[in-house]
């Protein structure tokens, strides 16, 4: 398949193996934020991490809008169904996201509550349309990527006049989470970033221009197959073996420096920033989500129904919030492949196809390293 096939070459793959193992500096490591859980998935499923030199790490970033949604509003999505009995509209991987008290969007389905899975705004809201004695409501969530489709579905609902649609909106920004990780307390040491291929392609290259120099960090944006994240590397570490600090486009089959500019003036005209949002693992983050602008306010569920914020804690022994932050992997964690499995996630991070403990739970990192192996080998086409 175009666009895919060449970027999972076997042996193009062993190539750039081997010039990443050539321009390494055996003297220095080099810490490499992937942004994305895409990213992280592609390293995992390609065994990527095994073909860079011992010196080359792979730290997984936040970029999985499931993991990084805090408890606190999976229980508001549950106490819309309960309270309001909303037919509440949601994309699969939230469902078993587990909320407070042992709760979760799936469990509150099989009690009785009307909650459906959907694959797009359209659907939430054809689910409007066909139920106009019912209020709906469509749990928005995702980084830059989904939040022009919310857009489009809130002016559509307003063009025809909908009185029962409404958006619960969780849309989160990247570069100002990637502000926090390196603004924390207690930072975690990063190198270079693999930046967010399919986020760049609305939002471009150019919001992390100011952020490399203001921070000193290189960033590469990378595509989402195993090719595109090793090139990305190799880019970064050159970058870092000259003393640069810049961003430089990988995927530029996709991204350019100013993106789509349609998108982003359909998302300015219908979403605004939130003065503050709280962010699993990463806390409260000024100016890091989106809402729904006041002259669309009918169409913002946190307006038309009451919806207090809820602070609720984490499943104990969880390690989702420092795996977020890059301070810990999920093998630091004591739960992962014991209690904890996606047939019973005890945090967000097992549940989302995006998550990183998710990827090293598919891809055999937990079972091969418990048994002592090395784990599973490249996974790439001949
Ligand atoms: S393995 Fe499970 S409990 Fe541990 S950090 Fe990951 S999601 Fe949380």
């Amino acid at each position: 398949m175009k666009y895919i096939d060449e970027f999972r070459q076997r042996d193009v793959a062993q190539q750039l193996a081997g010039a990443i193992a050539q321009t390494v500096d055996p003297a220095r490591h080099y810490r490499l934020m992937e942004f994305c859980g895409g990213h992280t998935h592609a390293i995992f499923r390609y065994g990527v991490q095994d073909l860079m030199p011992a010196n080359v790490e792979f730290i997984h970033g936040p970029g999985c809008p499931v993991c990084v949604l805090p408890t606190g509003r999976i229980d508001n999505a549950i106490q819309l169904v309960r309270e309001h009995e909303v037919i509440l509209c949601t994309y699969a991987d939230l469902m078993r996201v587990p909320a407070s008290e042992r709760q979760s969007l799936i469990k509150a389905k099989a009690a009785g509550g009307d909650i459906r899975m959907v694959y797009s705004t359209q659907d939430a809201l054809n689910i409007a349309r066909d139920n106009p004695d019912r209020q709906v409501v469509f749990f928005a969530i995702g980084f830059e990527t989904t939040t022009p489709p919310t857009a489009v579905a809130v002016k559509q609902a307003q063009a025809e006049g909908l009185k029962n649609f409404s958006v619960f909106c969780n849309h989160v920004l990247t570069p100002a989470a990637m502000q926090a990780i390196l603004n924390a307390p207690e930072p975690v040491q990063i190198d270079g970033f693999l930046g967010p291929s399919h986020v760049s392609s609305v939002i471009g290259s150019r919001p992390y221009e100011t952020f490399a120099e203001q921070y000193a960090k290189p960033i590469v944006i990378a595509g989402f197959e195993p090719l595109d994240v090793m090139q990305s590397a190799l880019m970064l570490i050159r970058q870092l073996n000259a003393g640069r600090r810049q961003v430089e486009n990988e995927y530029s089959r996709a991204v350019t420096r100013d993106g789509n500019s349609k998108a982003q003036a359909l998302v300015a005209e219908v979403l605004e920033l939130r003065p503050q949002f709280e962010w699993r693992g990463l806390g409260l983050i000024p100016d890091s989500a989106l809402r729904i602008k006041p002259q669309y306010a009918e169409f913002d569920a946190e307006r038309r129904f009451a919806m207090p914020a809820i602070k609720a804690s984490d499943v104990k022994g969880c390690e989702c919030p420092a795996i977020l932050r890059g301070a810990k992997k999920p093998q630091d964690c004591k739960l992962l492949g014991t209690v904890c499995t996606p047939e019973n996630p005890m945090g967000s991070c097992m549940v989302s196809s995006e998550g990183a403990c998710a990827a090293y739970w598919s891809y055999g990192r937990v079972r091969n390293h418990s048994a002592g192996k090395s784990p599973n080998g490249l996974a790439l086409s001949n």
